[in-house]
């Protein structure tokens, strides 16, 4: 039997990023009632998406029997710097054809919904201030660990972009003098060491060299690991993953500290694909912040693991149409 959705008002959500995107469908915060990703998206240039994304949208109002004149609008999260004001794409780091895009303007008139975009972390800090572990409390930092490394910061219930909208850059912190060169320019920052793809970088270089139980169950796989397997053998006693995670958490923990020295945040939480780790990489960047705290702070921020590190930044985009209501 279908529900009878007829008349009922609902929010999409859409997360774009740069090998996968995704729409979501909701009828109240907090809750995703329909999802669909499209995996085999590489990012193209604005209008192609537009058309993506356009036929997504006409699919699953379709396949939930809506009708888009009760759509409430779309909250859409991107993974670049945005202008959330205006709703403009500053660029898309990697990709050409994305510089200074008018995304909202041109989603509004392809679909005829009230449209509001933002930066991806920004929109996952805005997701789990609303509904995550501490709901609604205070000044947070949501840092993102996954390919890369992202933050947004929530400051009086509001994402805050700062002056140049690039404010969370913290994947960007310099925490190695004369490092690997990494995508934005620069050397040795904290996104060199601690993603999920540097782990698992460095473990395949390091692999080489050292007899492991990471290297025997590479071989086993064609040669490859995951950061998923480098936590794994990690927590089994594997020296070599071992060492990998604790200066992967030594790195973000020190860069953690710096920001709540910086910005005294009450709260700080791990998102992105790393944290599904919870825990055990919870405790171990805890023990790093903590080491670098000056003496004398007697409230160290809370530290938390995101409660739903695969659909916050849904929840978030879709909490963009509702908190606009
Ligand atoms: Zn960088």
């Amino acid at each position: 039997m279908h529900t009878d959705n007829s008349n009922r008002k609902f929010a999409l959500a859409c997360d774009i990023g740069a090998t996968k995107v995704s729409l979501s469908l909701g009828y109240r915060p907090g809750e995703i009632s329909d999802r669909l990703t499209d995996m085999t998206h590489r990012m193209s240039e604005p209008e192609s998406l537009i058309n993506e994304l356009s036929g997504m949208i006409s699919g699953m109002v379709e396949k939930n029997r809506l009708s888009m004149k009760d759509c409430m609008g779309l909250g859409v999260a991107f993974a670049g710097p945005v202008n959330g004001k205006e709703g403009i794409v500053l660029y898309a780091p990697n990709i050409q054809g994305w510089e200074n895009v008018p995304l909202r303007h041109l989603l509004e008139k392809k679909t005829g919904v009230r449209v509001r975009v933002h930066n991806d972390a920004n929109v996952g800090a805005l997701g789990e201030y609303r509904h995550g572990g501490i709901a609604g409390a205070g000044d947070m930092l949501y840092i993102t660990i996954s390919t890369g490394i992202g933050a947004g910061i929530v400051i009086d219930g509001k994402p805050y972009e700062g002056a140049n909208h690039m404010a969370g850059e913290i994947g960007h912190v310099t925490v190695i003098e004369r490092g690997r060169k990494c995508g934005c320019g620069k050397s040795g920052c904290l996104e060199t060491v601690a993603s999920g793809s540097s782990i698992e970088r460095i473990a395949l270089e390091r692999m080489e060299a050292e007899e492991t139980s990471l290297r025997r169950r590479a071989l086993e796989t064609g040669g490859r690991v995951s950061s998923i397997a480098v936590f794994e053998e990690a927590r089994k006693g594997d020296i070599l993953a071992a060492e990998l995670v604790e200066n992967a958490c030594r790195y973000l923990g020190t860069a953690i500290s710096g920001a709540l020295m910086l910005m005294d945040f009450s709260s700080v939480v791990l998102g992105g694909g790393v944290a599904r780790e919870g825990e055990y990489l919870r405790k171990k960047v805890e023990f790093y912040t903590l080491k670098g705290l000056a003496r004398g702070r007697t409230q160290p921020a809370s530290i938390l693991v995101s409660r739903f590190p695969d659909s916050v930044v849904d929840i978030g985009a879709l909490e963009l149409v509702f908190e606009g209501t």
